[in-house]
């Protein structure tokens, strides 16, 4: 007998494939939804440049990590900060770190696979993990306290977060403490030499990951759903193409 078919609407589409999702897509769902569906279910999305010198710190960083990681002994920066632990291994270690790839978890039942890839992670002496992030920046004064009030400290809070859900999902021990890895560049000193000198910040951070189920998947029924939510009118840039957009109505 031949099978029946039957073409599905878009809503039953999205609602039976997993929809792979990364914690960036999530942190934008909690940004914008309009820009996160725009971004995830029509591909559309603002250009982006590459930030290159920031990549080349965390590489700079992951090198030192792994140096220490092989000896199993504590990174110099542990020791200097009260840090007990060392760089874990584990041979998933270089997934975990990889962009695309990270450290995932899938849903089948609700119909997503979530992953983040994750700058490092250390292990304490009674097996937690500690997730960590490097961040470079370059700033006269690095003060923390003033970056964690803006909308973008937030975010590398909830970062951290959501790759500790991760890791605990893959059924590992998490501690809730997390660190940033931060060097600021010093950008006043009166010689180059094609050398810049950074000042290391470890910033640690009490961690809460309680919050990233519920948002993961509201995000992802957002996706499986036809909503396609408004505009904030407080965006620069959504107000910017809006202008723009008026003008060339009128000239046009
Ligand atoms: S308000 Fe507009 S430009 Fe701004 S984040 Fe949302 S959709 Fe994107």
């Amino acid at each position: 007998m031949l099978a029946e078919f039957r073409l599905l609407s878009i809503q039953e589409f999205m609602t039976n494939q997993i929809i792979k999702i990364s914690r960036s897509g999530v942190e934008k769902y909690l940004e914008c939804q309009r820009c996160f569906v725009l971004a995830y279910k029509h591909k559309v999305r603002p250009p982006s440049i590459p930030f290159t010198l920031n990549s080349a710190v965390d590489n700079l960083c992951k090198n030192e990590f792994d140096y220490y990681r092989e000896k199993q002994e504590p990174h110099p920066l542990f020791i200097e900060h009260g840090i007990d632990a060392v760089p874990f291994k584990h041979p998933d270690i270089d997934i975990w770190r990889q962009n695309f790839k990270g450290i995932r978890y899938q849903d089948t039942t609700i119909g997503y696979d979530f992953g983040g890839a994750v700058d490092d992670v250390w292990m304490k002496p009674n097996g937690e993990l500690i997730i960590s992030d490097v961040k470079s920046t370059s700033k006269k004064e690095f003060d923390w306290n003033q970056t964690a009030k803006m909308p973008y400290g937030q975010g590398y809070k909830r970062q951290l977060e959501m790759y500790q859900w991760l890791f605990r999902k893959n059924g590992f021990k998490v501690a809730n403490e997390a660190y940033l890895v931060y060097f600021n560049g010093l950008k006043n000193e009166p010689m180059f030499n094609q050398t810049m000198k950074f000042e290391n910040h470890m910033v640690r951070l009490e961690c809460n990951d309680s919050w990233v189920e519920e948002k993961l998947i509201e995000a992802v029924r957002l996706l499986q759903s036809e909503d396609f939510p408004g505009a904030s009118h407080t965006c620069e840039n959504c107000n910017y193409l809006r202008k723009r957009w008026s003008v060339s109505q009128k000239i046009d």
